[in-house]
């Protein structure tokens, strides 16, 4: 099942303790690393638990200007 990809922005159940709930997905493995849009901190979760996390895609992954962090 790989719906999620790098790069994609989505939205939890919960957002981050800032305010936001938009996160960048930066890393996918056994685990996946998302970033804060707004803040710019980033957790890491393990995939099963991502997955039950996210509320949607909000966004596809962009080609022209990846934000690196
Ligand atoms: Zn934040």
């Amino acid at each position: 099942m790989s719906r999620f990809e790098l790069g994609q922005v989505v939205s939890l159940k919960k957002g981050h303790p800032c305010g936001e709930n938009r996160w960048k997905i930066i890393r996918m493995g056994m685990d996946v690393r998302l970033k804060c849009s707004k803040c710019g901190r980033s957790i890491l979760l393990p995939r099963s638990r991502f997955e039950k996390r996210v509320k949607e895609i909000l966004e596809l992954p962009e080609q022209e200007n990846p934000e690196k962090e």
